[in-house]
């Protein structure tokens, strides 16, 4: 009997709209409250998303020289560029001759590998923390040079993003210091220590 009543209960539930617990979350929410409870979970630093390019706030133009060591890297082949010269050296406001005129990546066919990261030697390019791949158009994972200039400075403000050889740089004439500090105490205590036989 006791089961009985329970099975009416769970098919009462299940008929009647509005009792239902959602199986399947709808993304992006289209309600006010919906929108709120479908938020995407914040991510890590650490996270991985998509490769996004990165803006030199100093001269006010992209890192990219559009030197396309990334591109003939790119396992899956999703990236595609042009350059031209660059206006700024011409007028000695920057050292890069050359400048990426137009990038793509098909976030479709991207695999978050971080190859072309690596391999990029003009902290042009990071993996951002941007993840979400539906649209509505079609074509619309195949990201041009703003967008990918959007992201990359969504991705550098939120994480005070410095440049990887600043960076290294940095750390190096930290190391730099520290060495020529260590060799200034260690000749300091020398002739004190070249003194004690003599006293003895
Ligand atoms: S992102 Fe880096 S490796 Fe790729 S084209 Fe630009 S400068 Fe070259
Ligand atoms: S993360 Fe990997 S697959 Fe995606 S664009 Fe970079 S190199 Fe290509």
């Amino acid at each position: 009997m006791l089961n009985s009543l329970k099975g009416l209960w769970v098919t009462f539930v299940s008929t009647v709209k509005g009792l239902r617990q959602p199986v399947t979350r709808e993304y992006p929410g289209t309600g006010t409250l919906w929108k709120r409870v479908s938020r995407p979970t914040p991510v890590q630093d650490r996270f991985m998303g998509f490769p996004a390019l990165t803006w030199d706030g100093e001269i006010e133009e992209p890192f990219c020289t559009s030197c396309m060591v990334c591109i003939r890297q790119c396992p899956t082949q999703c990236m595609s560029a042009t350059m031209i010269d660059n206006p700024a050296h011409e007028e000695g406001r920057s050292s890069r001759r050359k400048i990426v005129e137009s990038f793509e990546i098909n976030l479709n066919r991207c695999i978050l590998c971080g190859i072309c990261v690596e391999v990029c030697n003009f902290d042009a390019i990071v993996m951002s923390h941007e993840h979400e791949m539906s649209t509505f158009q079609r074509n619309g994972d195949r990201v041009d040079l703003p967008a990918l200039l959007d992201i990359g400075k969504k991705f550098q403000r939120e994480t005070e993003w410095v440049p990887p050889t600043v960076l290294a740089k940095r750390r190096a004439e930290a190391e730099a210091a520290q060495k020529d500090a260590a060799e200034e105490d260690a000749a300091g205590e020398e002739p004190a220590a070249a003194a004690e036989p003599a006293n003895g």
